[in-house]
């Protein structure tokens, strides 16, 4: 039986992969400081192979026995979150990755860590592949985000080359399911529920900037395929399908049978204008594609989770 780590493991993403890993049979430690992340998330994980210890992983890491994966995910995601924490977010890149990667070099454990298509910052080329470089403000507030992450991999990238880890590097494009919060400022669960209670829903801009939207089980599926792969450059997982946040809203309008009117607000700073990824590298490394359309991804998210989830009216959602 495998034995696998899971930093950040108790937060929108970490807990789809924690649950997955224990349906493969791994046994999992789940390691978090529920800073942004919550014990509801993993409550639902209740088995003989499952152990969540609440440690900040900016401090060192101790896991007793052998590990053979360490998935580092513990991460402030949403813009909300890493403006809010932005020395939290810097230190979990920086501290975190190296203390994450420090156990996967101890115990030889495959690493693989979570980065995202944020690296590409407001990108040049269209749609992003892995070799493009990146168009990041440094001194913008998203820089801790974007700066943090690119520190992250260049880090795993030091620690491969020089150490000798086995390493891997996800880069991640926005992502949807069940467990995301209401009040986490990303689009989808935002305006569901302001649809749900119909209310004003609220687009930045005009709505034409776009975006690529994953449904979390193809993404996770992507994942484990390439932390059980042998490549150690970064390969892009997310959904190419692209939409305007303007068709974005109108479609959670039309599935929820709001009356909610559309309104728009001003632009955040630094507010990438568009984002796709490339997925040729997924394609051909991994076999992988996603198969969850927007419409069903959306479908599925109203019918598995509670209203009282969508809409921010229970205890740690
Ligand atoms: P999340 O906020 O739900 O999960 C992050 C988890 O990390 C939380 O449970 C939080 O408590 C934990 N954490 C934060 N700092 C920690 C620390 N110092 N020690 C221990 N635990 C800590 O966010 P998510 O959406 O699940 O994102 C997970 C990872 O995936 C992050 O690394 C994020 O950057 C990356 N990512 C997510 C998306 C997305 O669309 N959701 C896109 C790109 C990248």
């Amino acid at each position: 039986m495998p034995t696998t780590v899971v930093t950040g493991g108790a937060g929108f993403l970490g807990s789809h992969l924690c649950e997955r890993l224990l349906a493969a049979g791994h046994k999992v430690w789940c390691l978090d400081n529920l800073d942004t992340g919550s014990l509801t998330n993993i409550a639902h994980l209740r088995d003989d192979n499952f152990s969540f210890v609440q440690h900040d992983v900016t401090t060192h890491i101790e896991i007793p026995g052998d590990v053979d994966f360490v998935f580092h995910f513990a991460s402030p995601a949403s813009p909300i979150d890493y403006l809010r924490l932005p020395l939290q977010t810097l230190k979990v890149g920086s501290y975190g990755t190296h203390n994450a990667l420090g156990l996967a070099k101890a115990k030889r454990a495959r690493f693989l860590t979570a980065s995202t298509r944020e690296v590409y910052g407001d990108p040049q080329i269209h749609p992003q592949p892995e070799s493009n470089r990146g168009n990041v403000n440094p001194i913008g507030p998203r820089g801790v985000y974007d700066e943090a992450k690119r520190y992250a991999e260049a880090m795993t990238m030091a620690y491969h080359r020089q150490q000798g880890v086995d390493t891997a590097i996800v880069r991640i494009f926005n992502t949807y399911g069940p467990r995301m919060r209401a009040f986490d400022g990303r689009a989808i669960p935002t305006f569901v529920r302001q649809a749900l209670e119909n209310k004003p829903i609220t687009v930045f801009g005009t709505g034409a900037q776009t975006r690529s939207f994953c449904y979390v089980d193809d993404l996770i599926t992507g994942i484990i395929a390439l932390a059980f792969s042998t490549e150690h450059e970064p390969v892009n997982i997310g959904n190419p399908e692209e939409f305007t946040l303007l068709e974005l809203a109108e479609m959670v309008v039309e599935l929820t049978g709001s009356s909610s009117e559309i309104v728009f607000e001003a632009l955040p700073v630094n507010d990438p204008q568009q984002r796709r990824p490339d997925i040729t590298r997924a394609t051909e490394l991994l076999g992988w594609g996603p198969t969850v359309q927007l419409r069903d991804g959306l479908t599925r998210l109203l019918d598995q989770s509670s209203r009282a989830e969508l809409t921010g009216r229970i205890v740690g959602a």
